[in-house]
Protein backbone atom coordinates (compact mmCIF):
# COMPACT_ATOMS: atom_id res chain seq x y z
CA UNK A 1 0.00 0.00 0.00
CA UNK A 2 1.31 3.74 -0.69
CA UNK A 3 2.15 5.81 1.75
CA UNK A 4 0.05 9.13 2.61
CA UNK A 5 2.75 12.19 3.14
CA UNK A 6 2.43 15.61 4.04
CA UNK A 7 5.70 17.88 3.45
CA UNK A 8 6.10 21.52 3.97
CA UNK A 9 8.20 23.63 1.33
CA UNK A 10 9.14 26.44 3.26
CA UNK A 11 10.42 28.02 -0.06
CA UNK A 12 13.13 31.06 0.69
CA UNK A 13 11.31 31.67 4.21
CA UNK A 14 12.51 31.56 7.92
CA UNK A 15 15.74 32.97 9.26
CA UNK A 16 17.59 30.78 11.72
CA UNK A 17 15.98 32.68 14.50
CA UNK A 18 12.80 32.25 13.15
CA UNK A 19 13.33 28.60 11.78
CA UNK A 20 14.21 27.73 15.28
CA UNK A 21 10.91 29.04 16.44
CA UNK A 22 9.06 27.11 14.08
CA UNK A 23 10.69 24.01 15.04
CA UNK A 24 10.08 24.48 18.37
CA UNK A 25 6.14 24.83 17.08
CA UNK A 26 6.45 21.66 15.03
CA UNK A 27 7.68 19.63 18.38
CA UNK A 28 4.88 20.98 20.13
CA UNK A 29 2.29 19.18 17.77
CA UNK A 30 0.30 16.42 18.08
CA UNK A 31 -0.10 13.63 14.87
CA UNK A 32 -3.07 11.75 14.80
CA UNK A 33 -3.09 10.44 11.08
CA UNK A 34 -0.93 8.20 9.79
CA UNK A 35 0.97 10.40 7.38
CA UNK A 36 4.63 10.37 7.14
CA UNK A 37 5.75 14.10 7.66
CA UNK A 38 8.37 16.26 5.88
CA UNK A 39 9.82 19.92 6.09
CA UNK A 40 12.37 21.19 3.58
CA UNK A 41 13.49 24.43 4.82
CA UNK A 42 16.38 26.77 3.40
CA UNK A 43 19.73 25.58 3.08
CA UNK A 44 21.13 27.35 5.56
CA UNK A 45 18.75 26.22 8.18
CA UNK A 46 18.58 22.41 6.89
CA UNK A 47 21.12 20.86 9.70
CA UNK A 48 20.10 22.82 12.06
CA UNK A 49 16.24 21.08 11.45
CA UNK A 50 17.57 18.13 10.98
CA UNK A 51 19.33 18.30 14.32
CA UNK A 52 16.03 19.38 16.01
CA UNK A 53 13.95 17.26 14.70
CA UNK A 54 16.11 13.88 14.76
CA UNK A 55 14.32 12.85 18.03
CA UNK A 56 10.71 13.04 16.20
CA UNK A 57 9.02 11.40 13.36
CA UNK A 58 9.07 15.03 10.89
CA UNK A 59 11.60 14.15 8.10
CA UNK A 60 13.92 16.91 6.84
CA UNK A 61 14.07 17.76 3.02
CA UNK A 62 16.01 19.81 0.56
CA UNK A 63 14.86 22.17 -1.82
CA UNK A 64 17.14 21.38 -4.51
CA UNK A 65 20.51 19.61 -5.23
CA UNK A 66 22.93 20.16 -8.32
CA UNK A 67 23.55 16.90 -10.18
CA UNK A 68 27.54 16.94 -9.92
CA UNK A 69 29.19 15.32 -6.92
CA UNK A 70 31.63 17.99 -6.53
CA UNK A 71 33.78 20.53 -7.96
CA UNK A 72 33.47 24.02 -9.63
CA UNK A 73 29.70 24.63 -9.20
CA UNK A 74 29.80 27.90 -7.27
CA UNK A 75 26.77 28.23 -4.96
CA UNK A 76 25.14 24.63 -5.58
CA UNK A 77 24.74 21.36 -3.14
CA UNK A 78 25.65 18.08 -3.88
CA UNK A 79 23.60 15.11 -2.75
CA UNK A 80 26.19 13.74 -0.70
CA UNK A 81 26.85 16.76 1.42
CA UNK A 82 22.92 17.06 2.24
CA UNK A 83 23.45 12.87 2.92
CA UNK A 84 26.61 13.66 5.22
CA UNK A 85 24.08 16.17 7.28
CA UNK A 86 21.28 13.82 7.32
CA UNK A 87 19.08 14.50 5.08
CA UNK A 88 18.42 12.23 2.39
CA UNK A 89 14.74 13.43 0.71
CA UNK A 90 15.24 16.17 -1.95
CA UNK A 91 12.40 17.60 -3.84
CA UNK A 92 13.17 18.14 -7.36
CA UNK A 93 11.50 20.16 -10.36
CA UNK A 94 9.63 22.75 -8.12
CA UNK A 95 7.43 24.99 -10.52
CA UNK A 96 9.67 28.05 -9.25
CA UNK A 97 12.86 26.32 -10.18
CA UNK A 98 11.58 25.80 -13.29
CA UNK A 99 10.40 29.17 -14.07
CA UNK A 100 12.53 31.32 -12.54
CA UNK A 101 15.70 29.40 -12.82
CA UNK A 102 15.24 27.81 -16.23
CA UNK A 103 15.69 24.07 -14.87
CA UNK A 104 14.26 21.90 -18.06
CA UNK A 105 12.64 18.70 -17.92
CA UNK A 106 16.48 17.60 -19.33
CA UNK A 107 18.39 18.86 -16.31
CA UNK A 108 15.52 17.21 -14.03
CA UNK A 109 16.45 14.29 -15.22
CA UNK A 110 20.01 14.48 -14.30
CA UNK A 111 19.17 15.90 -10.72
CA UNK A 112 17.16 12.79 -10.68
CA UNK A 113 19.52 10.49 -11.10
CA UNK A 114 22.09 11.74 -8.98
CA UNK A 115 19.53 11.96 -6.09
CA UNK A 116 18.96 8.10 -7.10
CA UNK A 117 22.64 6.95 -7.16
CA UNK A 118 23.16 8.68 -3.99
CA UNK A 119 20.04 6.46 -2.77
CA UNK A 120 17.65 9.76 -1.74
CA UNK A 121 14.06 9.67 -2.27
CA UNK A 122 13.09 12.80 -4.73
CA UNK A 123 9.51 14.93 -4.31
CA UNK A 124 9.56 15.28 -8.08
CA UNK A 125 7.00 18.29 -8.98
CA UNK A 126 5.18 19.10 -12.29
CA UNK A 127 2.26 20.73 -12.91
CA UNK A 128 0.60 23.18 -15.90
CA UNK A 129 0.12 26.65 -15.88
CA UNK A 130 -3.32 28.63 -16.36
CA UNK A 131 -2.91 28.53 -20.01
CA UNK A 132 -2.43 25.03 -20.40
CA UNK A 133 -5.77 24.55 -18.35
CA UNK A 134 -7.37 27.00 -19.72
CA UNK A 135 -6.31 25.36 -23.49
CA UNK A 136 -7.38 22.03 -22.19
CA UNK A 137 -3.79 20.92 -22.53
CA UNK A 138 -3.14 20.11 -18.78
CA UNK A 139 -3.15 16.33 -19.24
CA UNK A 140 -0.29 16.64 -22.53
CA UNK A 141 2.17 18.85 -20.32
CA UNK A 142 2.09 16.84 -17.45
CA UNK A 143 2.28 14.23 -19.23
CA UNK A 144 5.87 15.73 -21.24
CA UNK A 145 6.96 16.42 -17.57
CA UNK A 146 6.40 13.25 -16.29
CA UNK A 147 7.87 11.31 -19.08
CA UNK A 148 11.08 13.51 -19.93
CA UNK A 149 11.95 13.88 -15.98
CA UNK A 150 11.46 10.10 -14.92
CA UNK A 151 10.74 7.58 -17.15
CA UNK A 152 14.47 6.57 -18.32
CA UNK A 153 14.37 4.79 -15.25
CA UNK A 154 14.04 1.32 -14.58
CA UNK A 155 10.77 0.43 -12.53
CA UNK A 156 13.00 -0.64 -9.27
CA UNK A 157 13.90 3.51 -8.99
CA UNK A 158 10.35 4.03 -8.25
CA UNK A 159 10.46 2.95 -4.57
CA UNK A 160 12.33 6.06 -3.83
CA UNK A 161 10.36 8.43 -6.05
CA UNK A 162 7.48 10.18 -4.90
CA UNK A 163 5.19 12.66 -7.26
CA UNK A 164 3.96 15.93 -6.93
CA UNK A 165 0.93 17.04 -8.64
CA UNK A 166 1.48 21.52 -8.51
CA UNK A 167 -0.43 23.27 -10.96
CA UNK A 168 1.21 25.99 -11.26
CA UNK A 169 -1.92 28.36 -11.21
CA UNK A 170 -2.85 27.22 -7.70
CA UNK A 171 0.27 28.19 -6.48
CA UNK A 172 0.51 30.46 -3.94
CA UNK A 173 -2.38 32.13 -5.24
CA UNK A 174 -5.33 31.11 -3.26
CA UNK A 175 -6.81 29.01 -5.78
CA UNK A 176 -7.15 25.76 -4.95
CA UNK A 177 -7.57 23.44 -7.56
CA UNK A 178 -11.47 21.78 -6.96
CA UNK A 179 -11.03 18.01 -5.41
CA UNK A 180 -12.49 16.69 -8.68
CA UNK A 181 -9.35 18.90 -10.44
CA UNK A 182 -7.20 17.15 -8.41
CA UNK A 183 -8.33 13.26 -8.75
CA UNK A 184 -9.00 13.84 -11.95
CA UNK A 185 -5.22 14.83 -12.41
CA UNK A 186 -3.62 12.15 -10.09
CA UNK A 187 -5.65 9.52 -11.90
CA UNK A 188 -4.33 10.02 -15.35
CA UNK A 189 -0.68 10.47 -13.59
CA UNK A 190 -1.40 6.82 -12.23
CA UNK A 191 -2.27 5.92 -15.56
CA UNK A 192 0.50 6.97 -16.86
CA UNK A 193 2.29 5.30 -14.90
CA UNK A 194 0.66 2.12 -15.38
CA UNK A 195 0.96 2.17 -18.88
CA UNK A 196 4.90 2.38 -18.74
CA UNK A 197 4.93 0.48 -15.84
CA UNK A 198 2.45 -1.71 -15.01
CA UNK A 199 -0.60 -1.62 -12.19
CA UNK A 200 1.28 -2.92 -9.27
CA UNK A 201 4.45 -0.15 -9.20
CA UNK A 202 1.42 2.69 -10.34
CA UNK A 203 -0.87 2.00 -7.25
CA UNK A 204 3.04 1.57 -5.23
CA UNK A 205 3.62 5.51 -5.92
CA UNK A 206 2.05 8.22 -3.57
CA UNK A 207 1.09 11.35 -5.66
CA UNK A 208 0.83 14.16 -3.73
CA UNK A 209 -1.03 17.57 -4.23
CA UNK A 210 0.09 21.06 -3.87
CA UNK A 211 -1.21 24.33 -4.76
CA UNK A 212 -3.28 26.76 -1.53
CA UNK A 213 -4.00 23.64 0.13
CA UNK A 214 -4.92 24.36 3.77
CA UNK A 215 -6.88 23.11 6.91
CA UNK A 216 -9.77 24.00 5.54
CA UNK A 217 -9.82 21.87 2.29
CA UNK A 218 -7.18 19.69 2.63
CA UNK A 219 -9.62 16.80 3.99
CA UNK A 220 -11.92 17.13 1.01
CA UNK A 221 -8.73 16.88 -1.42
CA UNK A 222 -7.23 13.78 0.58
CA UNK A 223 -10.54 11.96 0.53
CA UNK A 224 -10.13 11.41 -3.45
CA UNK A 225 -8.68 8.33 -3.65
CA UNK A 226 -5.84 8.95 -5.92
CA UNK A 227 -4.14 11.76 -3.93
CA UNK A 228 -1.76 10.38 -1.19
CA UNK A 229 -1.43 13.60 0.59
CA UNK A 230 -0.09 17.29 -0.10
CA UNK A 231 2.77 19.23 -0.84
CA UNK A 232 2.41 22.53 1.45
CA UNK A 233 3.78 26.07 1.01
CA UNK A 234 2.43 29.23 2.29
CA UNK A 235 0.35 26.92 5.24
CA UNK A 236 3.21 24.90 6.26
CA UNK A 237 5.12 28.24 7.62
CA UNK A 238 2.00 27.94 10.76
CA UNK A 239 3.38 24.41 12.82
CA UNK A 240 -0.77 24.34 13.56
CA UNK A 241 -2.04 24.86 10.59
CA UNK A 242 0.35 22.27 8.95
CA UNK A 243 -0.22 19.92 11.83
CA UNK A 244 -4.49 20.71 10.81
CA UNK A 245 -3.04 19.50 7.50
CA UNK A 246 -1.14 16.49 8.69
CA UNK A 247 -4.34 15.27 10.61
CA UNK A 248 -6.64 15.69 7.89
CA UNK A 249 -6.03 12.12 6.76
P1 LIG B 1 1.21 27.14 -1.59
O1 LIG B 1 0.71 26.07 -0.63
O2 LIG B 1 1.72 28.35 -0.89
O3 LIG B 1 0.24 27.41 -2.67
O4 LIG B 1 2.51 26.52 -2.30
C1 LIG B 1 2.46 25.24 -2.83
C2 LIG B 1 3.82 24.84 -3.21
O5 LIG B 1 4.40 25.38 -4.13
C3 LIG B 1 4.48 23.78 -2.44
O6 LIG B 1 5.65 23.35 -3.05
Amino acid sequence: MRKNIVAGNWKMNNDLSQTESLLADLKNQTKTSNAEVLVAPTFTNLYHAYEALRTTDIEVAAQNMHFAENGAYTGEISASMLKSIGVTTVILGHSERREYFNETDELLAKKVDAALVNDMTVIFCFGEELTDRKSGNQENIVDGQIKNGLFHLPATAFKNIILAYEPVWAIGTGETASPEQAQDMHAFIRKTLANKYGNDLADSVSILYGGSCKPGNAQEIFSKPDVDGGLIGGAALKAEDFFAIVNAF
